[in-house]
């Protein structure tokens, strides 16, 4: 999966949460999710599978399940989860080689969703005790992210100031230290908010205009919407634990001060994504002509049509 089939799950995620979206909540950490395999879901699947309703992160294919003990109850619901499976074709006229792209659904389970016999159950424990260690070690992404983006303006860790901000004419980012943060995540996310503000300096990518160049933050909704989106793009390229719900209240207070809020967030998308891109040195040109091969290289594959097969994770 590539950076904008990301960037388009995220957007249709918050804009179908936007519905149920309340106040702002406090952001905390939800692990990573684990298959019975010991295999950790990441990118898109971890999105996905974080917004489920289970306390257990373990998940396995039916199969998967009943290998290891366990038997899915009857009536409970699967979620997809998808893998990019690469292989090599060769074209039988001309003998030329070319790589394949094949998008392979799986269906999976949660632990929760299965009764496991004693040695099931043990596994199970073992695979959460796993994620539970994993937890702090996923910042590495972010701080490279952060130290990645060429050019970025100077950024203060306060210890006495608890806004967070960026200062166009300063071209300054102030955030207060990670330490008063509930979460490292929460820390990252806030951080991507104001680095994504900073993109639209006239040095970059020019996205002000119009808007006063004033100290503190740009007080404008239809520029937070793309700071806020922009977040949740890095975040999710990043492996950050998501919690979709707490953008999309954020995003819907700024939104609801817009006439037609799903045009407007699909517009600040658009921004949104070039701000990543900026941030993560992406060209977008060269991006999109890949997408192109790929989707040529998929063209005869019938991505709709789950295949059911046991899953490699
Ligand atoms: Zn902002």
């Amino acid at each position: 999966m590539n950076n904008s089939q990301i960037y388009a799950t995220i957007t249709e995620k918050i804009i179908a949460n936007l519905e149920t979206a309340g106040s702002w909540m406090k952001l905390w950490q939800v692990p990573s999710p684990v298959s019975m395999n010991g295999h950790y879901y990441r990118g898109i699947n971890r999105l996905v599978l974080s917004s489920d309703p289970y306390k257990s992160r373990v998940y396995g294919t039916f199969q998967q399940i009943r290998s290891n003990g366990g038997q899915v109850r009857k009536g409970e619901k699967s979620t997809i989860v998808v893998f990019w499976k690469t292989g090599i074709e060769q074209d039988e006229a001309t003998g030329v080689t070319k790589k394949t792209f094949l998008l392979r659904f799986y269906h999976v389970f949660n632990s929760e969703q299965a009764d496991f016999d004693e040695q099931g159950k043990q596994k199970i424990a073992q695979l959460q005790s796993l994620v539970d260690e994993k937890v702090n070690d996923e910042h590495l992404e972010a701080e490279s992210i952060i130290e990645g983006y060429a050019g970025r303006p100077e950024i203060i860790f306060s210890d006495k100031d608890d806004r967070a901000f960026y200062a166009p004419v300063a071209d300054l980012i102030s955030v207060p230290d990670k330490k008063y943060f509930t979460t490292s995540s929460a820390f990252y996310r806030v951080l991507f908010h104001e680095l994504c503000h900073s993109v639209g300096h006239p040095k970059r990518l020019n996205r002000f205009d119009g808007m006063s160049n004033s100290y503190g933050d740009i007080p404008y909704s239809k520029e937070e919407l793309i700071a806020e989106l922009g977040s949740s793009f890095l975040a999710g390229i990043a492996h950050l634990d998501m919690d979709i719900r707490n953008s999309a209240a954020y995003i819907k207070g700024w939104a609801s001060a817009l006439r037609d809020n799903q045009k407007w967030i699909m517009w600040a998308a658009a921004r949104a994504e070039k701000s990543a891109d900026y941030i993560l040195g992406i060209d977008s040109s060269y991006a999109a002509s890949e997408e192109k091969t790929k989707a040529e290289a998929t063209s005869e594959v019938p991505v709709l049509e789950p295949v059911l097969e046991d899953s490699p994770f």
